[in-house]
């Protein structure tokens, strides 16, 4: 016959562990576009809460109301430059401006984030146990000399140009992320992230895909930078935010390209745009930032491989789900031909 045996007692913390159904997500940067999306498909899940922790430099609280005064739900004001103390399971660091108006508004800050606000994040995955999954960005790239750009390739980057900000500053916080991985056994995980859009984008952030939707609901002319042959390829922000959570759960620490693989230049985009929105606005050629790459477009076999995603909104149904949102915030109504 059978001996039962009581379970073991467990001790005040193993205890309270066995009844935390919970997991405990930071997301830093959670109040700004692809984090504040990111923060309503988490909190979908009744097992998680989500801390957010955003300086509302980009972002702002307008992004998170629905969950505001939720019991799961926390947000903290908060400069990820600063030591943050809190006990997390699992670090979505989020936290950086993506528009190159607002990263070169502010370069020193904008490195002074990528950098101290990365090293904090590690030292906090570290002290807890947390793993952490950096957003980091195709431009990364630089202007590539391989394309499409896979996982593998090194980049071509100005590290002293006005982007570079942004683009180094990405590249030493991957550095650390693997430096804390060898050297203290956190788990990562990276993303280069490729062009995101979609609803909740800043009207005004300076963006292409933002600008042109903008800019056709105003009736003004899009601004096609010169020459309008570079190349970029757009997702819609809900295919983002499933491959960060399939990144962030499985298994591979990446790098891993995630993106929409269909490219444009910046000429169709914008008569794709034009032909959606209002057939009547004008396309006009204005002059070019520096440094900006020629062309992009994601090799996504990792990720098909590694993480079983790809993208499913292609543009021509991403656009009017955007167009839908901007018309609201705007206040400008669709028309109606009958
Ligand atoms: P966003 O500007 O809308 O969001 C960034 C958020 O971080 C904002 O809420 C901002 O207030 C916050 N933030 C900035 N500096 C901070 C600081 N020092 N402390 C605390 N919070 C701070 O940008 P997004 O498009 O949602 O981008 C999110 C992440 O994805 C960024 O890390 C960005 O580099 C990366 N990414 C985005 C794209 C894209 O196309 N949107 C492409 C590549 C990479
Ligand atoms: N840090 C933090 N929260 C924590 C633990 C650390 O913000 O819970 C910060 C800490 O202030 C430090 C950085 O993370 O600046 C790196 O921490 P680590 O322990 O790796 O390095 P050290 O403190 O030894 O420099
Ligand atoms: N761009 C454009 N018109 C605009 C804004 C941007 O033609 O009003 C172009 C820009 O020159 C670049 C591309 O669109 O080639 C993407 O620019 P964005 O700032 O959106 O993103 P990133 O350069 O970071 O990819």
């Amino acid at each position: 016959h059978t001996i039962t045996r009581p379970p073991p007692t467990p001790s005040p913390l193993r205890f309270s562990k066995f009844f935390q159904a919970n997991l405990r997500i930071l997301v830093t940067g959670g109040a700004g576009f692809i984090g504040s999306h990111l923060v309503d498909r988490l909190m979908e899940n009744e097992k998680h809460e989500v801390i957010v922790v955003d300086n509302y430099f980009t972002g702002s609280k307008d992004n998170l109301k629905k969950w505001i005064g939720h019991p799961r739900f926390e947000l903290i004001r908060h400069d990820v430059t600063e030591p943050l103390l809190v006990e997390v399971d699992q670090i979505y660091h989020l936290a950086c401006p993506a528009s190159p108006i607002f990263y070169k508004y502010n370069p020193v800050k904008t490195i002074k984030t990528n950098v101290i606000g990365t090293l904090n994040m590690l030292g906090l995955a570290k002290r807890v146990g947390a793993r952490i999954l950096l957003t980091s960005t195709s431009e990364v790239y630089g202007d590539p000399l391989e394309h499409p750009q896979n996982e593998e390739y090194w980049g071509n980057v100005n590290p002293i140009g006005v982007r570079s900000c942004y683009d180094e500053g990405k590249r030493v916080a991957e550095t650390l992320m693997f430096d804390y991985h060898r050297q203290h056994g956190i788990e990562i995980r990276i993303a280069r992230i490729f062009n995101t859009y979609g609803p909740r984008m800043n009207i005004d952030d300076g963006r292409v895909v933002s600008n042109f939707i903008a800019q056709a609901l105003r009736g003004e002319s899009l601004t096609v930078q010169a020459p309008g042959t570079q190349t970029r390829s757009f997702c819609y922000v809900s295919d983002m935010v499933d491959g960060l959570i399939r990144l962030m759960d499985g298994e591979h620490t990446g790098p891993i390209n995630i993106g929409n693989p269909g490219e444009f230049t910046m000429m169709e985009l914008a008569e794709t745009v034009k032909e959606l929105i209002d057939p009547t606005v004008e396309v006009k050629i204005v002059e070019n930032t520096p440094d900006d790459p020629r062309q992009r477009k994601p090799d996504i076999t990792k990720a098909r491989e590694l993480l079983g995603w790809e993208p499913k909104i292609k543009l021509r149904e991403g656009l009017p789900l955007m167009e839908e949102d901007f018309r609201q915030r705007l206040g400008v109504p669709k028309k109606h031909n009958n």
